[in-house]
């Protein structure tokens, strides 16, 4: 046996769509790079991230409620297309394996 605690603690986010919380592992982190919100899949990209989860529903209810500018401390609006298709594409690749 190593010397390894036993349980390790569980990253949590909070989904800034549904506000629910989630193991980081389960949502996709966003963020902003010159006024648009970009998926950040790897978790590489530096700077704040928001964190949803990879549904439309999340997506567009924190489009709705001005999530990610508030999230990510940007300034104004952001675009976030890039992202919609993105999640959009996510989704169905999903949907489409059985
Ligand atoms: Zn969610």
């Amino acid at each position: 046996m190593s010397g390894r605690t036993r349980a390790r603690a569980c990253p949590e986010r909070t989904c800034v769509g549904c506000r629910q919380r989630a193991a980081k592992q389960d949502l996709l982190r966003i963020v902003a790079v010159e006024g648009e919100c970009l998926p950040d899949h790897r978790g590489t990209l530096p700077g704040r991230g928001a964190y949803s989860h990879l549904a439309l529903v999340c997506l567009d209810q924190a489009v709705r409620r001005r999530a990610f500018p508030r999230a990510l401390r940007a300034p104004g609006t952001l675009d976030t297309k890039a992202l919609r298709r993105y999640v959009e594409q996510a989704t169905v690749a999903e949907q489409a394996t059985p």
